[in-house]
């Protein structure tokens, strides 16, 4: 690869004395809906390093190496400011990218030391992700590919910051439900773990590439499209209706996803106590056809409804097909709560401890929502 060598970034650098200083030579456009993760990889071969490498010498700033730590959630407005300076790219621009840009939506403030309420979790152990944090819609991918960047040494796809959000579950453009491991070996999404070929984005054990993960399609489902759509459109919008709340005029995004994240432990609560029942009384059997379709695709082998039953993880930590039961279950929840604390209030047991118990926002608005029922 002699261009490598022409456009050597390690040779640049040292032309440049500092490390620290150095801008780089052109700059690289993040994509309006990467996430920063994927920007620092493309940018790392886009002048034919490996990102380990890049981040490493590089990137000192950042204190950490690449899969050390989930940058997206991690990177602060400094961090920003530096990188932005020297990647040429705007600071805005660069925001974007990470998931500190979901502040008052998803969460009020990014915090490192708590998992974050619906950014699924990565798992970081020496340097690989081992959790299902990142996931991917083969057919955004292939796209991605025919308009990667002419300049770049070592071509990428990129990822799209949607895909950390814990209910981002299916790809809006093309109906298809997001894919969170290799159906080959099962390994989790390493972006940066890639072998470093022509071009980039495959599975950093087995290299199979993310472009022939499996389609699987939620046409044939269109109720469940419906839900994913409305909590994209509160995501985009900032705001969410419930028919129940505030007079049935909008509420903020944060106060509609903070609500909804504690109904999802409710959810996951009472599927361990009550079990099929649940599932049978809100005729959600639909999901449970998409998610076994979603495991027997990717090859993996389990029971379904006893593992959803037993699980105590938080949701951030669950794999696409066991949040995709707990979700749906969770929405017809939260958006029929009046009628569901109504019907089922004595025989679910649905005391104000079990509905409310760890959601710190607004707790007497909810106290006087519950006393209301
Ligand atoms: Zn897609
Ligand atoms: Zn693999």
């Amino acid at each position: 690869m002699g261009r490598v060598a022409k456009y050597s970034l390690l040779r640049y650098i040292r032309q440049n004395k500092t490390a620290n200083k150095a801008i780089l030579p052109y700059s690289v456009a993040p994509y309006e809906d990467e996430s920063l993760y994927s920007y620092i990889i493309r940018v790392a071969l886009a002048f034919g390093i490996s990102p380990g490498s890049f981040v490493h010498s590089y990137l000192p700033e950042i204190g950490y190496n690449i899969g050390e730590i989930d940058f997206d959630v991690s990177i602060d407005e400094n961090q920003i400011k530096a990188l932005s300076s020297k990647f040429r790219t705007d600071f805005k621009t660069l925001y974007k990218t990470s998931l500190r840009s979901f502040s008052g939506i998803l969460f009020e403030k990014p915090n490192v030391k708590t998992t974050m309420p619906f950014i699924d979790a990565l798992r970081e152990v020496n340097t690989i992700f081992t959790g299902f944090g990142y996931k991917v819609c083969p057919l955004c991918i292939k796209e991605s590919l025919n308009n990667s960047e002419r300049k770049a040494i070592i071509k990428s796809l990129y990822l799209k910051k949607f895909w950390r959000i814990s209910f981002y579950l299916i790809c809006p453009e093309h109906q298809l439900l997001l894919i969170d491991r290799c159906p080959e070996c099962g390994a989790s999404i390493n972006f940066h773990k890639g072998y470093l070929q022509e071009t980039f984005g495959a599975c950093y054990r087995c290299g199979l590439f993310y472009t022939d993960f499996p389609q699987i399609s939620c046409k044939p489902y269109p109720e469940i499209l419906k839900t994913f759509q409305t909590l994209y459109g509160v995501l985009r919008q900032g705001n969410g209706v419930l028919s129940y709340l505030n007079g049935g005029r909008p509420v903020k995004a944060v106060v509609y996803f903070g609500l909804l994240r504690n109904f999802v432990r409710v959810a996951q609560r009472l599927l361990r106590i009550h079990k099929d029942y649940l599932i049978k009384c809100l005729k959600t059997e639909d999901i449970l056809e998409i998610a076994q379709k979603y495991c027997d695709e990717l090859g993996v082998k389990k029971e379904l409804k006893s593992s959803v039953f037993k699980n105590k993880k938080r949701f951030e930590y669950l794999p696409v097909e066991e949040k995709l039961i707990i979700l749906k279950i969770c929405y017809n929840i939260f958006e029929n709560f009046k009628k569901f604390v109504k019907t089922y209030k004595k025989e679910l047991r649905l005391t104000r401890e079990v509905l409310f118990k760890h959601w710190s926002g607004q707790v007497n608005f909810l106290l006087d929502l519950h006393g209301r029922l």
